[in-house]
């Protein structure tokens, strides 16, 4: 599968856990090369810990001295950034359009790398500049770092849903819709049942009706929607529903 020409760069993390947090975050989304630029520490307990059957990116991982030897055989090296500064020299995308513009550099059979930073001070100026691009993840202006596994998290997925071999999830109900002639049978019954319980003034209706159709006409109501519908105005009319008056 071509997420497995996705390599996640981590550069000295300072925390084990999120490592772990990190290899958890890849393997939910099927990715599985994980590379270590000079980690603070590890292997360590708390990254097994965090990673939560994920041990086997863990076990892996490559760990190097520095981003050069991360990067030395990948075609599209992406840094991430905290930051968003519109008149840097990188192109800079979000997620979304980073996971599309990976996806298509997997379908060319393109070695992929995004680089993730330091906890406190994220990538240097010298790594950014061995970046051919950039992503930021859109967040609150005043508050714009997210916990580096949580940046590999959004971006895992991105990239899951832009490589060609995942299908994306169009799931829709496909329950037959009523026709304007049901509908225009609830509409009486309904103006009926409104009078009756005095909601509805026939000498003064205002616009009820016409707001009720506008909002039911929203809706794209079902045929069993519609026997709801028409059982719960039944009620409000202190009629029991029965298969007789469904038609009425
Ligand atoms: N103070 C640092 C924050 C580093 S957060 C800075 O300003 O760069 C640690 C890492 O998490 C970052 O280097 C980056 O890889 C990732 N990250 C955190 N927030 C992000 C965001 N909004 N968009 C993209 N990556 C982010």
């Amino acid at each position: 599968m071509s997420l497995s020409n996705i390599r996640i760069v981590l550069i000295q993390t300072s925390h084990p856990g999120n490592i772990g947090s990190a290899a958890r975050a890849m393997k939910t989304m099927g990715l599985s090369e994980l590379c270590l630029v000079k980690p603070k520490r590890f292997p360590a307990p708390e990254a097994n810990v965090m990673s939560s059957n994920a041990e086997d990116i863990l076990d892996n991982a490559i760990i190097v001295d520095n981003l050069q030897q991360a990067i030395a055989d990948c075609h599209v090296v992406i840094g991430t950034s905290a930051r968003y500064e519109r008149n840097l020299r990188w192109e800079t995308f979000d997620p979304r359009y980073c996971g599309e513009f990976v996806g298509k550099a997997l379908s060319k059979n393109k070695k992929v790398a995004l680089i993730f930073g330091r906890e406190r001070s994220g990538l240097t100026n010298e790594e950014l500049s061995m970046c051919q691009h950039l992503v930021h993840i859109p967040t609150n202006p005043d508050y714009s770092s997210l916990n580096v596994a949580s940046a590999v998290q959004i971006l895992s997925y991105e990239c899951r849903m832009g490589a060609k071999d995942i299908k994306p999830i169009r799931h829709e109900l496909n329950e037959e819709v009523v026709s304007a002639e049901d509908m225009e049978g609830f509409y009486q019954h309904l103006e009926t049942a409104l009078i009756e319980v005095e909601f509805l003034n026939p000498e003064n209706p205002r616009y009820l009706m016409p707001r009720l159709r506008r909002m039911y006409g929203r809706i794209n109501v079902t045929r069993s929607e519609l026997s709801l519908l028409r059982g719960m105005v039944s009620a409000f009319q202190g009629r029991k529903f029965t298969r007789r008056n469904k038609e009425s």
